[in-house]
């Protein structure tokens, strides 16, 4: 990653790069702010440009075989340590695929969006005992390619005693050459022996115009949506990916409820049939999604019909379809399409067969639809 694609954090860029470039970097660092202020992805850049081989005044060059290398995350001489769940995978390494994988897609994701990517339970990882052996073993080694190692923690605040001690040691007896990054977003987890022992760089708060300028830059939102978001993110470009995030989601939702109404409303059962394959297809966390969503229009339909409250919760597009499909929710059938919806989610995430489960759904949606 080049520090030209970071968002902001211009003094701390700046910071950086005369760092490397007058060769006084400190060999432990703790790298501390949120990750949507930009944590990981200044680790990565300041990385990049200390391997770089042909280093810019501004940036690494982006080219050479170092950068690539770098950039790709398989550089021979960078370590990456971060949590695991370990029913998953005891060490980092077990996991470097996913890793790799992450970043690629974008270097400002949290710890949970890391646990949504990798566990579909939902499970906490942490950095544990195992870690702390491979990564002793990784610092004994030799630089691959005879300059630097360096080793980046991200999330240290996960890190359990073990790992912890381990880590400390490793603090009090500097090896030569080796720079460990520790990336954390708050101290309050992490030992003071280890702060004390870290040159500290704190990673600000991105201002709103910053934000603003990457959300106009990186979206199709208008000026009105995107200034509206910016307000509510507080500076962290996480939040404003998770939220992106749940709009598609939503679109994609409502585009399969109306599907499942209309085809349903129609009696065609072919329709039905492709519905409830297409539904199959998407995963058992998808399916979760929409089912939720599912039982959300229900009860809108509902608020919609027999309150005069505004509709708080959905947007401009849901509204529209509400205005028409309301009708066909009432008293007479909605206590059997909230039963329908959270049967189907209770049975899915019991690992219920999608293809007979969504088939049985799309029957079922024929029968009450028409009871209204
Ligand atoms: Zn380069």
């Amino acid at each position: 990653m080049q520090f030209s694609e970071i968002v902001g954090q211009i003094d701390l860029k700046k910071r950086m790069i005369n760092e490397i470039r007058s060769e006084k970097m400190s060999h432990a660092q703790l790298f501390l702010g949120k990750n949507g202020y930009g944590n990981l992805a200044l680790a990565l850049s300041y990385t990049q440009y200390l391997f770089c081989e042909n280093k810019g005044e501004e940036d690494s060059c982006g080219v050479c075989a170092s950068c690539s290398k770098t950039k790709q995350l398989i550089h021979p001489d960078v370590h990456f340590v971060f949590p695991t769940v370990q029913a998953i995978s005891k060490t980092s390494d077990g996991m470097i695929a996913n890793w790799r994988e992450a970043v690629a897609t974008s270097a400002y994701f949290n710890l949970n969006d890391w646990i949504n990517f990798t566990d579909n339970k939902g499970r906490r990882p942490i950095v544990g005992a195992e870690e702390s052996k491979e990564l002793l073993k990784k610092l004994s080694l030799m630089s691959f390619e005879g300059g630097y190692k360096v080793v980046i923690i991200w999330m240290a605040e996960e890190m359990n005693v073990t790992f912890a001690n381990k880590m400390l040691k490793t603090l009090e007896e500097p090896a030569d050459k080796t720079i460990i990054l520790i990336l954390a977003e708050n101290t309050e987890k992490i030992l003071p022996t280890i702060m004390s022992r870290a040159q500290l760089k704190k990673i600000p708060r991105l201002g709103f115009a910053e934000v603003a300028h990457y959300v106009q830059s990186s979206t199709e939102l208008s000026e009105n949506e995107a200034q509206s978001l910016v307000a509510r993110v507080e500076g962290d470009i996480c939040l404003i990916r998770a939220h992106l995030m749940n709009a598609e989601n939503e679109d994609k939702n409502r585009i399969i409820f109306i599907e499942l109404m209309r085809s349903s409303y129609k009696k065609n059962v072919l329709e039905m049939m492709d519905w409830a394959d297409m539904v199959s297809g998407i995963g058992r966390e998808g399916q979760k999604t929409f089912l939720e969503y599912a039982l959300h229009m229900v009860r809108q339909s509902i608020l919609k019909n027999y309150t005069d409250e505004q509709l708080a919760r959905v947007s401009e597009e849901e509204a529209g379809f509400l205005k028409n499909f309301s009708k066909f929710i009432t008293g007479n059938n909605v206590t059997d399409f909230l039963n329908i919806f959270s049967e189907a989610h209770y049975h899915i995430e019991r690992n219920a067969n999608p293809k007979i489960l969504f088939t049985h759904l799309a029957f079922r949606t024929m029968r009450f639809i028409h009871f209204a």
